[in-house]
């Protein structure tokens, strides 16, 4: 039985452009446009797809920066104005339809809404992370902090945006997410905040 049980093959995740064998849990990921779907990519594939001439295709590669900018102050009211009702959100833009989307975990699942363009001009539009966002492929990440500490905000790949969603599908209960959901954000964010540099002359990839 532990003979069995140690030597069950384990499933390996793939590229799904070439077909080779990828890290389970660290690799690249294309945004397919056309489908509105993540692929997971190798590194040559993901390179191949970040060369400049490759943009504008219906794959991108999805860049793996993670930026905060400390100068730019966001307070409570941002929430209202976003109309987000839960605490964690993050937004990115639809290049095709030209759309400014914002995507939040509630108790019915991750739930999309379009944002009206007047709503983010208030919030973000002076904002150098949204100046530096590019469609499609990366999000802003925002999260309003227990206690009235300021929101923190992170421009991120967009494929950790999903990759949360899906978590939070499997952990939220209740209106609140419950503690389980709210640990596993906890853990998330610190992750993120460790990672993000600051923007300070930071160009286009
Ligand atoms: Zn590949
Ligand atoms: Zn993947």
């Amino acid at each position: 039985m532990r003979r069995f049980l140690t030597e069950r093959p384990v499933p390996q995740a793939r590229c799904e452009l070439c077909g080779a064998v990828v890290a389970e849990d660290s690799h690249r990921h294309l945004v397919d446009t056309d489908k509105r779907a993540l692929a997971c990519a190798c590194v040559s594939c993901a390179l191949l797809f970040e060369r400049p001439g490759a943009a504008g295709g219906r794959f991108r590669a999805v860049p793996d920066r993670y930026l905060a900018d400390p100068d730019h102050r966001l307070d409570d009211s941002a929430w209202d104005v976003l109309q987000i009702p839960v605490g964690v959100a993050f937004f990115f833009r639809n290049a095709a339809l030209n759309r400014l989307v914002a995507l939040y975990p509630s108790p019915a699942g991750a739930t999309e809404s379009e944002l009206e363009p007047s709503a983010w001009q208030t919030v973000l539009g002076n904002s150098r992370l949204a100046a530096l966002l590019q469609p499609d492929v990366e999000a802003l990440l925002l999260r309003r902090t227990q206690g009235g500490g300021r929101p923190e905000c992170y421009l991120v790949p967009i494929d950790i945006c999903y990759e949360l969603v899906g978590r939070m599908r499997l952990l939220w209960q209740g209106f609140d997410g419950g503690a389980e959901a709210r640990a596993d954000l906890e853990a998330f964010f610190e992750q993120v905040g460790r990672r993000a540099r600051t923007v300070q002359g930071e160009g286009r990839p």
